[in-house]
């Protein structure tokens, strides 16, 4: 059993395409360490990130990212254990919603909606879950056995831990 944790949060303004970039590098780094494997999407000035593993590594990292100054008004939109990783070849795949399929797209929208950063966490609500359970779906291409189509996810692909 792997634990997920999913959360919304907003960047601090002036937060640039290379605060990003070094964000992704430092934590495909540390996943790997960690066992870690997530996704990272990016909308608006607001961040979505599932983060996937070990519970206790989970929560480690969750911890440090909690502390990160570069952003702020964490709200945990889900959070339990699962049977498999949906990310299992990535230690941090990083999105735009603009790359993403409509449907997709549809289901990160909406999880901003139910959970904007700073709401309490939501992760006992069975609309939140729903719409997560759609978004966890909707992510099918990025696993080993289902050809790449060409969208882009960043180089963060790994052998699955
Ligand atoms: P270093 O980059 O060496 O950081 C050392 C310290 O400096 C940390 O406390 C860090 O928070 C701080 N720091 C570094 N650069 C800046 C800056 N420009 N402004 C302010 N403070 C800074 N880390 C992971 O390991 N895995 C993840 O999946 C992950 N996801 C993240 C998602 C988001 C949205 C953000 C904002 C950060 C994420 N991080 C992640 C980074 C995490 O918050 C810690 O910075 C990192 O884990 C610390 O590892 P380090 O000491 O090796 O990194």
């Amino acid at each position: 059993m792997f634990y997920q944790m999913f959360y919304t949060s907003e960047m601090i303004p002036g937060f640039t395409k290379a605060d990003l970039a070094r964000v992704l590098e430092v934590s495909r780094r540390n996943n790997a360490l960690l066992q870690l494997t997530g996704m990272l999407i990016t909308h608006e000035g607001k961040f979505f990130q599932v983060l996937e593993g070990p519970k206790r590594n989970v929560e480690k990292c969750f911890a440090l990212i909690g502390r990160d100054k570069r952003h702020r008004g964490l709200a945990i939109v889900s959070k339990g254990y699962a049977k498999q990783r949906a990310f299992s070849e990535w230690r941090m795949a990083y999105h735009d919603p603009a790359d993403l399929p409509e449907s997709v797209r549809k289901t990160v929208f909406s999880i901003y909606k139910l959970v904007p950063p700073r709401s309490p966490d939501r992760s006992d609500d069975p609309r939140t879950q729903e719409q997560v359970r759609k978004f966890l779906a909707g992510f099918d291409w990025l696993r080993p056995d289902v050809p790449p189509d060409g969208i882009p996810a960043g180089s963060g692909r790994q052998a699955a831990p």
